[in-house]
């Protein structure tokens, strides 16, 4: 019988997920699995995970805007993904548990040029990816975490909640260096590349060691090409994306990645679209 394995996302047409995926399994010679989309909108979404097990899925990966629900149906659910609130990673076990877990926290850490311990960040935005940003930067031993966010009070509460401290704009403009800056917000996803919208500009930069930018598109982002222009360590969305998906196979499959193959599909050709997601397609 075939091992079936999909991304659940509303919408989820762009994913780039069955592409690397699939790369991977065929470099691990699993020629009986297969990766595929699976979209679902949220009203069905409890319905139609309880049904997968049955119509052969080991497991799936979910993105927006599921990754709340997901933690909240399953039985089991990794320390991490329950600190964050969310799981972007559902295994269906023989005995009938679904076991939620977050590997976008850990892909975040392991990408980083220099370990996490004792550094300072300032996180942009406090959504879903801000939250695993968060967390597996506090759980890394960061030293002082920063969060701003267009919307103050989303920033005070993911604060609060996971140990960091809030910053306005004005006190990021004052203080405006860390070690590491991740951007976690939408900025970039959409429309001509630009960094309008988040509280620095290119000149702020400088006081960074390593800029992280978890939105990808198909050229690079404004904030990466800014970064690179001026010498900064910069990670790209899609390292983190391959970094996330990599974890999620070796939970899927029990094997190790091939991280190159999955690096390979995203080089080969795309799409017309680009195969990238689109304005309001957030999808891993
Ligand atoms: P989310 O939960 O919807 O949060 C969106 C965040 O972006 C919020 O903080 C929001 O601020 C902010 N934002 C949206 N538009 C903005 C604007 N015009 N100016 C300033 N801030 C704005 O989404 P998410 O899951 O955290 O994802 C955020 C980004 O990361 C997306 O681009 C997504 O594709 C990307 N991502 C990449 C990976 C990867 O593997 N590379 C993984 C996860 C997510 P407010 O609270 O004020 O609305």
């Amino acid at each position: 019988m075939l091992n079936r394995l999909g991304v659940l996302g509303w919408p989820v047409t762009h994913s780039l997920s069955p592409r690397i995926q699939n790369a991977a399994l065929h470099a691990a010679g699993l020629p009986d699995w297969h990766y595929q989309l699976l979209p679902v909108p949220p009203e069905l979404f409890a319905e139609t995970v309880a049904g997968l097990p049955e119509a052969g899925f080991r497991g799936t990966n979910v993105t927006i805007p599921h990754k709340p629900a997901a933690l909240a149906l399953a039985t089991h659910a990794s320390p991490r993904a329950a600190a964050i609130g969310a799981a972007n990673t559902l295994i269906f076990t023989a005995g009938g548990e679904v076991r939620a877990d977050n590997t976008d926290a850990p892909a975040l850490t392991a990408s980083l040029p220099h370990p996490a311990a004792g550094a300072s960040v300032l996180v942009l935005g406090a959504g879903g990816s801000a939250r695993a940003a968060v967390w597996a930067l506090r759980e890394a031993g960061a030293a002082a975490v920063r969060i701003w966010n267009r919307t103050g009070e989303r920033a005070r509460r993911v604060a609060d909640e996971l140990g960091a401290s809030a910053v306005t704009s004005a006190q990021v403009r004052s203080d405006p260096g860390a070690d590491v800056l991740v951007n976690c917000t939408a900025v970039g996803l959409r429309g001509p590349a630009s960094m309008d919208g988040l509280p620095i500009g290119e000149s702020e930069l400088d006081g960074f060691g390593c800029v992280v930018d978890l939105v990808y598109r198909p050229e690079a982002t404004a904030l990466v090409t800014a970064a690179r222009a001026r010498g900064i360590a910069v990670v790209d969305g899609l390292e983190v994306l391959v970094g996330q998906a990599a974890l999620s196979f070796e939970l899927f499959t029990g094997r190790q990645a091939s991280v190159a193959a999955m690096r390979a599909a995203l080089q080969s050709p795309r799409p017309a679209d680009g195969g990238y997601i689109q304005a309001d397609e957030r999808s891993a």
